[in-house]
């Protein structure tokens, strides 16, 4: 596959990176993951505006403003022939001489995308559901902010799988439910109304999440914007994951014990026809 580095489109084993790059000494960067159905990039102008707050909030100059993410977006798209899975896209704050943890003083970002192939429309998940397992939040106290330090998630993640589940669901000293180690959680409570915890430093804003919720608001469904515990997912009618290449998809066991019925939910299949409807008719 083609991959794109600093302006240049490369073959993948040509696709390298400087051993002194920040982000691969300190993490020192941030990402994003659009999907692509059709060859068309879903809800970009939400990735694009997350990259370019990312990115302004941790003092790195953006390297590629909407237009210019577009249109490289498209290229890498069209030159990898690629019709359905994802553009994922890097900037670190660059490559210097010294392992500084300041910022050095003329640095240019590093930029690195390339692309999936993955059937994102047709996911055998969406019918089955999902197990999750609760695990401790462990990350830092910027979690609003798409970095690739991802390693409390990488742990969470292998915590789940290791012990049977598809996702880590993380948890809060307080027993109060952050999100998935790589998706927004949501619950439908007993009386059908969406549970979702508030935005804020503790979680992503999660691009699929703001769809969603707007989505099932212009349907009349009850929205209520609050933290919610990890008992309350035990009690919920349905808990629902949200993330730019699953979509929507069904949680049915949560440690070892069935959500609801134990089936996927009538809210979290609406949902995810709507959105799949939504992100069709407005991809770029
Ligand atoms: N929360 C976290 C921690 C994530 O890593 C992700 C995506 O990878 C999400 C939520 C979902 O966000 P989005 O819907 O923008 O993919």
């Amino acid at each position: 596959s083609i991959f794109y580095i600093n302006g240049n489109l490369v073959p993948a084993e040509q696709a390298v990176i400087p051993a002194l790059d920040r982000g691969f000494l300190f993490g020192d960067g941030v990402y994003e993951v659009i999907a692509v159905i059709d060859g068309l990039l879903l809800e970009f102008k939400r990735h694009a505006a997350r990259l370019a707050r990312s990115l302004s909030e941790v003092g790195i100059r953006n390297p590629l403003p909407r237009d210019a993410l577009l249109e490289r977006c498209r290229e890498l798209v069209r030159r990898n022939g690629l019709r359905e899975g994802s553009v994922y896209v890097q900037v670190t704050r660059g490559a210097d001489v010294k392992r500084d943890f300041a910022f050095p003083a003329d640095v240019e970002p590093t930029v690195m995308m390339y692309v999936s192939e993955k059937s994102l429309r047709v996911n055998p998940l969406a019918e089955s559901g999902v197990r999750v397992a609760s695990v401790p939040d462990m990350r830092w106290q910027r979690r609003d902010i798409k970095s690739v330090s991802l390693i409390a998630q990488v742990l969470a993640k292998q915590a789940a799988q290791t012990s049977g589940a598809f996702e880590a669901l993380m948890v809060d000293a307080d027993g109060v439910v952050t999100e998935g180690a790589s998706s927004s959680a949501l619950l439908v409570d007993e009386r059908g109304r969406i549970v979702v915890r508030p935005l804020s430093r503790e979680i992503l804003p999660g691009c699929t999440r703001a769809a969603v919720l707007a989505l099932a608001a212009r349907r009349g469904v009850a929205v209520e914007e609050r933290k919610f515990t990890l008992d309350e997912c035990r009690r919920a009618s349905e808990l629902v994951l949200t993330s730019a290449l699953h979509f929507v998809l069904p949680v049915v066991e949560l440690d070892g014990q069935p959500v609801g019925t134990g089936r996927p939910g009538p809210v979290c299949h609406e949902l995810r026809q709507l959105y799949l409807e939504y992100a069709l008719a407005s991809a770029l």
